[in-house]
């Protein structure tokens, strides 16, 4: 062997080293699926998207800073704050709830309304202990409920009573999957599917190529939350829904069954056959919000809102005499599979 057949062979060993590293790298690019799944909130979350990299770590650091302005669980989040009147200064994502959720209860007449957690409270849903519950009870609270009394400006809440306190549960787990929807997007992810408590951004393909599905699930009592019986699969390459109902939360006393949709007008939860509320929405935080919307309304009002609104569908669930009975905005079909 001379010594320019030697430097040839090194040369090709080389190149079909560097081949073998790009091939395996860009196998990992363009194959690899991730899984990431937690607890956010009192919820769990479970994310997947294709990336070479697993970004578990920063999407946590992203989740514990939206956590710390919006959850009503954290007693130092900018939320807790607020309803403790300390004085705080409100953040992005903090802001970016408010603004949806004062267009929702525009479009809803009051019945979306972030300042019924005295009310939710009361009636053991929310953060504070369960109260005695007397028609006097209900009338002092509704004093304490109404958007028209806090406002935001210069990134400060006013108030207009310190007793009046904000809950972003309706809206926090759909703002929730567009926060890390956005993330990955920034990450270069075009294929990702992410999950918050059933509220859901998906976009692209999964790991065999295929589009997304994703379930609504019959809205069958089940305070475990662990059935999981599906109603319709929903499938689309670009998507957000978000599901309201009844059937998880909920109790019974003296007969009457109390659940977690609260009318902010009468102070009482709800109580119609409207089962769920399932919304697709250029947003998940719009779609969030506008399924409680749909829930403290009912099927009639909740299906004439949707109907007025331009690229926002809805899939209604009601309680008929044998079998459930489907309302559905015309377009919700085309992302049924
Ligand atoms: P969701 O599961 O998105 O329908 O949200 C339900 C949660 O929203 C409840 O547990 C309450 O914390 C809160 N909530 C209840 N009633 C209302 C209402 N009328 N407007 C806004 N939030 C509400
Ligand atoms: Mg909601």
């Amino acid at each position: 062997m001379n010594k320019t057949t030697i430097k040839r062979g090194a040369f090709a060993l080389v190149f079909m080293a560097i081949g073998i590293v790009f091939l395996f790298y860009s196998n990992e690019d363009e194959q690899t699926y991730q899984t990431n799944q937690g607890n956010i909130f009192g919820t769990y979350y479970n994310i997947r998207y294709q990336s070479g990299k697993d970004l578990h770590e920063a999407i946590q650091t992203r989740l514990q800073q939206f956590d710390a302005s919006l959850s009503m669980f954290n007693p130092n989040s900018i939320l807790s704050r607020v309803n403790r009147n300390e004085q705080v200064t409100t953040d992005a994502d903090f802001e970016a709830m408010f603004a949806v959720a004062t267009k929702v209860n525009l479009l809803s007449n009051g019945a979306f309304d972030i300042t019924v957690a005295p009310l939710v409270n009361a009636w053991g849903f929310g953060f504070a202990n369960r109260e005695q519950i007397t028609p006097n009870k209900i009338d002092s609270l509704l004093q304490q409920v109404g958007f028209n009394r806090v406002y935001l400006t210069n990134h400060q809440v006013y108030k207009q009573h310190e007793n009046i306190m904000l809950d972003a549960g309706a809206i926090a787990k759909g703002q929730a999957c567009d926060v890390v929807a956005d993330f990955l997007k920034e990450h270069g992810c075009t294929n990702f599917l992410v999950d918050i408590g059933g509220e859901v951004v998906a976009q692209g393909v999964n790991d065999k190529g295929e589009t997304w599905r994703v379930g609504i699930v019959k809205p069958i009592d089940d305070p475990t939350g662990r059935s999981n019986q599906l109603q319709e699969v929903i499938t689309a390459s670009s998507i957000c829904m978000a599901t309201s109902g009844n059937y998880r939360q909920f109790y019974y006393e003296n007969g009457m069954r109390r659940s977690h949709t609260i009318d902010p007008r009468t102070g009482f939860p709800v109580q119609h056959n409207l089962l769920s509320a399932t919304i697709i929405a250029p947003t998940c935080m719009e779609a969030d919000a506008l399924a409680t919307a749909c829930m403290v309304l009912g099927a009639e009002k909740g299906y004439q809102m949707i109907s007025e609104l331009d690229s926002i569908e809805c899939y209604l669930i009601v309680a008929a005499d044998s079998a459930y009975q489907i309302v559905q905005t015309p377009a919700f079909a085309d992302y049924l599979q």
